[in-house]
């Protein structure tokens, strides 16, 4: 199946959703300074996301190979057990937004167009999913992405960006050769249809991790990897 860009995403972030996120005062700014710089921001905004309908072609001990790539994971796996499509996706702040954080010559405007960049990535991958359910008609789903767990490493990122074809032209997202993405506000990885909701950090042990999305299962853990 051919990639599918998803480049219309609306985003209206308002001062009191970005204080959230913030969690902290309002600081030497006024809610109408907020309000303005965040009006500025809304502007130039355009989050997107691109996906990729797949289908499962075989499954190892500790593999699964996808439309002809293999992806090296025992979770992977694991969590496959009973699906046959998947859908790998790049969701993005974007790279407007991304140079509008740079162009702040004032670390504390900054540090307000980071958060910003934060929510519009956030916007696009809740867009992507609820797009997902809708148009396949799924009902639960998980994801994994590469690099969250020392089982599904981040090496495996250039197998995800294969299967996208051209990301850059399509949605500005490039794979560094670090594997790094840029912009840095990116996530990419795979979703799939799942009973039970699985998220990477139930297997993650990293203390004080500020992204950390479930809590650490240390039993299940025992039992995937015994
Ligand atoms: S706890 Fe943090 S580092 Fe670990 S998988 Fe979750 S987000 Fe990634």
């Amino acid at each position: 199946m051919k990639p599918v860009i998803l480049d219309n995403i609306p985003f209206q972030p308002t001062p009191e959703a970005i204080q959230q996120v913030l969690d902290t005062k309002l600081g030497r700014r006024s809610a109408d300074a907020l309000e303005e710089f965040l009006e500025e921001g809304r502007g130039i905004a355009k989050p997107k996301a691109i996906y990729r309908l797949a289908f499962v072609d075989e499954k190892g001990e500790d593999y699964v190979e996808i439309e002809g790539k293999k992806f090296q994971s025992r979770i992977l796996r694991q969590n496959l057990e009973d699906v046959h499509r998947v859908f790998f996706y790049v969701a993005t702040c974007g790279q407007e937004l991304n140079a509008w954080k740079k162009s702040q010559e004032d670390d504390l405007e900054e540090y307000y167009a980071d958060a910003v960049n934060g929510m519009a990535l956030d916007v696009a991958r809740d867009y992507l999913i609820t797009h997902l359910q809708k148009q396949y008609g799924l009902g639960q789903t998980s994801t994994m992405n590469p690099g969250s767990l020392e089982d599904w490493p981040l090496g495996e990122q250039r197998g995800v960006f294969a299967l996208l074809g051209d990301t850059e032209k399509a949605i500005g997202v490039r794979l560094l050769d670090s594997l790094l993405m840029h912009p840095a506000k990116t996530i990419s990885g795979i979703r799939y249809p799942s009973e039970s909701s699985f998220a990477s950090c139930q297997l993650c042990a990293r203390a004080n991790c500020p992204n950390r999305q479930a809590l650490y299962d240390a039993e299940e853990y025992a039992q995937r990897f015994s």
